[in-house]
């Protein structure tokens, strides 16, 4: 496992989606309910420019380190980077903070090359940052690097599975053709950033499971049984990096499906044994008693630990302690308290749902 303290009281500012406490959150459950211990623990602290340019330009990643110091850039090069406008805000940490996520991820990438593992980078998951650009809420891109490293030691054939409500453009875009790389993403079609279409794969490489509304946990067990599943093992993969963005969760506010966390909990344990080494990252998720209770829910599962039925005195203080400015957050429901895991949203399996699969999982689109 692996986190850092940057995020304790870092914000993107006041009413962005960010304004809430994740990392830290999530962290502070995992500690309340024994399940962090030190010898499998590793605190991740901002890469060095060296290694971000790797993937990142060198002038974007001097622009971002200048509006970190100065909390400021002219408007030519807010415009240029798309750093202080579109929901990437110039705010305190935003350099460490991203910076963080990518040694997270470097770290996993690098422990998994050494020895068979999963690690869960749980900063990681910024799946739209761009070499010179900032998009979607990420200023750089931990799984591109994460990836490049692994190419670096020789890995000729890896697969990534975005369980984000939103497509993982940036990833496909960034390997785009790659025939070590497939990348899969499964998000809701017509959400930001409108890529990801059934019918794209890129230069050959990608898959794209775009799908409707209100997906509920049978129908993306399905998803992840019929279609993911099958493409992934057909590469053979090395290793296996999961994007574990939690938005697709009904509890929150970005996306349109309809998720309990026993659905992302199931996909990663089916995802899991693909190959024997596993990078496993966070990503989007905008609820915090959702995300909190998801991810920590996750890293229980990666490190083969039951939810309890009840949540332990202090993980339910710890919960309600938390604080979010949106109505859901005003009334939120007992079991956001008491429970990790939500009651299950089973669902029929609707036919445009089985129609996604089978055009994603055919031979020629
Ligand atoms: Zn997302």
């Amino acid at each position: 496992l692996i986190a850092s303290e940057v995020y304790r009281g870092s914000t993107y500012g006041r009413g962005h989606p960010l304004a809430i406490p994740r990392i830290a959150a999530t962290m502070d459950l995992i500690d309340t309910l024994g399940w962090r211990e030190t010898r499998r623990y590793l605190e991740a602290e901002p890469a060095a420019p060296e290694r971000l340019i790797r993937f990142h330009d060198p002038d974007y990643v001097a622009a971002l380190r200048r509006a970190e110091r100065d909390q400021r850039l002219d408007d030519a090069e807010r415009r240029h980077w798309n750093i202080g406008v579109n929901g990437n805000p110039i705010y305190p940490e935003m350099f460490r903070r991203p910076a963080t996520a990518c040694d997270a991820s470097l770290k996993a990438a690098h422990l998994i090359a050494r020895a068979p593992a999963t690690v869960h980078a749980l900063p990681g998951g910024t799946h739209h940052g761009r070499p010179n650009r900032a998009s979607g809420f990420c200023f750089l891109n931990d799984l591109a690097l994460a990836i490049l490293d692994l190419f670096d030691r020789g890995f000729e054939r890896l697969v990534y599975v975005d369980l984000d409500a939103h497509h993982g453009d940036g990833v496909q875009d960034a390997f785009d053709g790659d025939p070590r790389l497939l990348v899969i993403s499964i998000h809701e079609a017509g959400r930001w950033p409108r890529t990801g279409a059934v019918a794209d794969r890129g230069r050959g490489m990608a898959r794209n499971f775009a799908l409707p509304a209100g997906v509920n946990d049978d129908e993306f067990a399905f998803v992840i049984g019929e279609g993911v599943l099958p493409l992934a093992s057909a590469h053979r993969p090395q290793a296996l990096i999961i994007q574990g963005g939690c938005d697709g969760l009904a509890d929150d506010p970005m996306s349109g499906f309809a998720l309990s966390n026993n659905a992302l909990w199931r996909a990663v344990a089916e995802l899991l044994p693909l190959a024997d080494r596993v990078i496993v990252t966070g990503g989007g998720g905008y609820n915090p008693w959702a995300l909190a209770r998801c991810w920590a829910g996750m890293w229980g599962m990666i490190d083969g630990r039951a939810p309890p039925d009840r949540l332990p005195a202090p993980a339910e203080s710890l919960l309600r302690g938390l604080t979010w400015r949106r109505s859901q957050g005003r009334n939120p429901p007992d079991h956001w308290f008491t429970t990790l895991a939500d009651p299950p949203r089973h669902g029929a399996i609707r036919p445009e749902v089985r129609a996604v699969v089978a055009r994603v999982t055919e031979a020629s689109p």
